[in-house]
């Protein structure tokens, strides 16, 4: 097939396996620089350009867009959606996964299992939301955060108000999220790829640090799923309209509770934990969903 990865980080790791992976199943693979895409909506048909010149045919994208150019690296997911190249991940999926109200909100209507979260504006529905997600101490998120940052551990009811106070003078959205103790410090990520976790990685913070994230220092090791959080990481990316992506749970007392499901998850971290060829599964995974021409021969 030929694929092209959108990215904007051709040296980074993920880039580069992704790149090696199709290659060596003799795929034809271009990364291309999201932001070179120009859209074309005056023609007939759905069109892009690419560094000022008309895009040649391809079977297949993989998107891997960052956080900062959602917008319009969405807006060219959508393009290629228009014009039949097929995606894993969908525009709506990405954009949907990236805001975790809006994620938490689709995920709720599913019935995924997630720690107890509250949103609110007004002043006076803080205390009472910081009560009904089950007092302090209570976690607080910005709704766009990655990495760790804008996630606070706060250790009792009245700094909880202050810090959400604060935030939403500078007009910032933030999230009340139970504290889900018993995980102490610890998380799942799954990598889902179709219908099935291809990986999976226990991430333990530092230290004291609640976060596990390992750009807050935390550490990996591979684990074996049990079939609940398989379950449950496998709906949920569904759920999302992605078909490559990783899903962070927390390990509660009754079973998984969903944090989040990204959209372009690193493969470094969890390859370098469990040794598996996670870039070539994902590889597999397009090729198998995109029509060859040489298989219709076949199958004829
Ligand atoms: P980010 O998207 O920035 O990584 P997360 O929502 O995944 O933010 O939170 C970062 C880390 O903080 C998680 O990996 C987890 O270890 C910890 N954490 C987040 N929410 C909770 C919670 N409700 N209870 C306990 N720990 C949490």
């Amino acid at each position: 097939m030929k694929l092209a990865v959108l990215s904007r980080a051709p040296h980074a790791y993920s880039t580069q396996r992704l790149r090696a992976a199709a290659q060596q199943r003799g795929h034809d693979v271009k990364v291309l620089n999201t932001l070179k895409f120009a859209i074309d909506l005056t023609a007939d048909e759905p069109d892009l350009h690419f560094r000022g010149k008309p895009l040649s045919d391809y079977d297949a994208i993989l998107p891997r867009i960052g956080s900062s150019i959602t917008y319009f690296g969405t807006a060219v997911v959508r393009q290629f959606e228009q014009m039949d190249v097929y995606t894993p991940n969908t525009a709506n999926g990405i954009s949907s996964a990236r805001d975790k109200l809006r994620a938490s909100q689709i995920l709720s209507r599913h019935n995924i299992a997630m720690p107890a979260t509250a949103f609110v504006r007004n002043r006076a529905d803080v205390r009472p939301a910081i009560e009904r997600v089950g007092g302090a101490p209570v976690v607080i998120k910005l709704l766009e955060g990655t990495q760790g940052i804008g996630v606070i551990l706060a250790p009792q009811v009245k700094v909880a108000e202050a810090i959400i106070e604060t935030l939403h003078s500078t007009n910032q959205n933030v999230l009340i999220q139970k504290f889900i103790s018993e995980s102490r410090g610890r998380d799942i990520r799954a990598l889902v790829v179709g219908d099935r976790v291809v990986a999976a990685m226990r991430r333990v913070a530092a230290g004291d640090e609640f976060r596990s994230n390992v750009h807050r220092g935390g550490s990996v090791e591979a684990v074996q799923l049990d079939p609940v959080y398989e379950q449950a990481a496998v709906r949920s990316a569904q759920i999302m309209g992605l078909r490559v992506a990783g899903v962070d749970m927390l390990e509660g007392d009754d079973g998984p509770l969903v944090m989040e499901v990204n959209s372009s998850p690193g493969l470094q971290g969890i390859e370098a934990a469990t040794k598996l060829d996670v870039a070539g599964a994902i590889i597999d995974y397009i090729a198998g969903q995109v029509a060859f021409p040489e298989i219709d021969v076949r199958q004829r």
